[in-house]
């Protein structure tokens, strides 16, 4: 790929600007592929103010339902036709690999834009009669520009499913995503032009988080912030929009426990227990990375998926086979090193992986081969942090109760994997956990329908079909005297 600068999509069109360059690299070459060119706060407030334009024209937000849902049937379809080169781009930028952005991540685009267009066609508000004198509904509608900020482990999908639920709803917004990895969201923003998207409805502004993202965060016009990312940076947010009054929907970090019980399906619970750590190359919010087994089936556990650790085909994340590519930057991956040698340090003991594969020794790329840790306290920086990596640890259980106990114990509150054949552990584990989702005998299945988002330090406002409906729009009551024409005087 020849070397391209990413600057700023404002009103339709890249535009030309002297910000600073900001090197975007592949992580399975460490080559430098493309560079950001930084928006400065004021290229970021002029893509503000553009939105707010367009917002105040009612170019989309004056759309109808109808014409909403053309152009989100041209996005669907765009998509598909140039989801190789969406799949590459994000690939080649984020090390995610290729087979599985193309068959599975990056159709979610699809799901999620045809979600809200059948959402839309069906969903009506409803109306009231109070004390049969007034005649009361409440008029929902958009709240303007909406920052949409958003990380680097899976740019597009993330960065797509604030932009379907924020033009659903009549928005206009501004789109960052994480300054390493803006590739797949740039060509994204093309496809949107292209399928009908007015310009300046969606803009995208490039840069760091303190520079280009404070920019956003800040500006007045800016009505609400939806962020997806790290629990320190979504608590900077939030305490400089709350001056404003802004809304801010924070989706942060998490360190979820997954709970395997002596009735498990152990098969299932193995195979459910690989891909909860390593899918998305164990950098997913949702990573079932605290394993908590229970004793009297811990040793053929742990063989068991120690093996299937070793196995996973790691390598090229372009090569079709590839199931677990690269951490996605430099300073990311020597940040998990530097976990995974305290992790020693602490006293967990290293059962595979740690270090680069054996057979990649000596090569270019951020690789750290599939790795699992015994532990035996909870309390350890390496079952408290968040790593964000190929890195798990087990830790061996007497009783559910202590299990639960463990699986609760964390800042953190985002998702807890249960796996159990046995009803009243479902039925207790749905009560007790603290976190926002529970799976029992099952990975994660996102489904809009429903909320998602996490208790505690993990979040704070929540995605799904509701939540969206609450952060993307207002709520304006209306009344109108029906009997009483001097009601209205009280
Ligand atoms: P990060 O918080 O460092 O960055 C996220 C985004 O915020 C980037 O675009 C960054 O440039 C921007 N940013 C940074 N500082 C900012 C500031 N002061 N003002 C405005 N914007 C700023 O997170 P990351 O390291 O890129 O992503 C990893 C984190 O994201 C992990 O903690 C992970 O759990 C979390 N995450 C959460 C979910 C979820 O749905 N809960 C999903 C994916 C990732």
């Amino acid at each position: 790929m020849s070397q391209k600068l990413i600057s700023s999509f404002i009103n339709g069109e890249w535009v030309q600007s002297a910000g600073e360059r900001l090197p975007v690299v592949n992580p399975a070459t460490e080559e430098t592929i493309a560079y950001v060119v930084e928006a400065s706060a004021e290229e970021t407030a002029k893509a503000i103010e553009n939105a707010n334009d367009t917002f105040l024209s009612g170019v989309w937000s004056g759309k109808t339902v109808k014409e909403k849902q053309e152009v989100f049937a041209k996005i669907c379809e765009l998509t598909l036709a140039n989801i190789e080169e969406l799949a590459q781009l994000e690939c080649s930028n984020a090390g995610l690999p290729y087979a599985y952005l193309k068959n599975r991540q990056l159709p979610r685009i699809v799901r999620n834009f045809k979600f809200f267009s059948d959402y839309l066609s069906q969903n009506v508000e409803r109306s009231g009669i109070s004390d049969e004198e007034y005649l009361r509904f409440v008029v929902r509608e958009p709240i303007g520009v909406v920052a949409l900020i958003s990380p680097w482990n899976a740019p597009l999908a993330l960065a797509s499913t604030k932009i379907a639920a924020a033009l659903a709803f009549g928005n206009s917004c501004v789109v960052k995503t994480a300054e390493q990895t803006p590739l797949a969201v740039a060509r994204f923003m093309e496809i949107l032009v292209e399928a009908g998207v007015p310009a300046g409805v969606v803009n995208m502004v490039n840069g760091r988080g303190q520079v280009t993202g404070e920019a956003l965060s800040t500006h007045p016009l800016v009505q609400g912030i939806s962020f997806t990312g790290g629990t320190a940076t979504g608590k900077h947010i939030a305490s400089r929009a709350t001056p404003f009054l802004k809304r801010v929907d924070l989706e942060l970090g998490g360190k979820s426990a997954n709970i395997i019980m002596d009735d498990a399906d152990l098969d299932l619970a193995v195979k459910g227990s690989l891909s909860a750590i390593y899918t998305n190359n164990g950098q997913q919010c949702f990573a079932g990375s605290r394993i908590l087994v229970q004793r009297n089936i811990a040793d053929e556990f742990i063989a068991r998926f120690v093996e299937g650790s070793k196995a996973l085909p790691m390598g090229d994340p372009l090569a079709e086979t590839t199931q677990l590519g690269p951490l996605a930057n430099e300073r990311h991956y020597a940040n998990v090193k530097r976990i995974v040698e305290k992790a020693v340090a602490d006293g967990a003991q290293l059962l595979c992986g740690g270090e680069k594969p054996e057979n990649m020794q000596g090569q270019k790329g951020y690789y750290l081969a599939p790795t699992a840790f015994l532990v035996k306290d909870n309390a350890i920086e390496i079952c408290q942090e968040e790593i964000f990596g190929p890195v798990v640890t087990i830790q061996v259980f007497d009783s559910y109760d202590e299990a639960l106990e463990i699986a609760n114990d964390s800042r953190y509150g985002l998702v807890c994997y249960l796996w159990t054949t046995n009803l009243d552990r479902m039925t207790k584990a749905s009560l007790k956990i603290k976190a926002g989702v529970v799976l029992v005998n099952t990975t994660m299945i996102l489904d809009s329908r429903f909320p998602f988002s996490g208790h505690k330090e993990s979040g704070m406002g929540r995605e799904g079909i509701e939540g969206f409906k609450h952060f993307y729009t207002e709520e304006k009551t209306v009344t109108i005297a029906i009997r009483n024409p001097d009601a209205g005087a009280k």
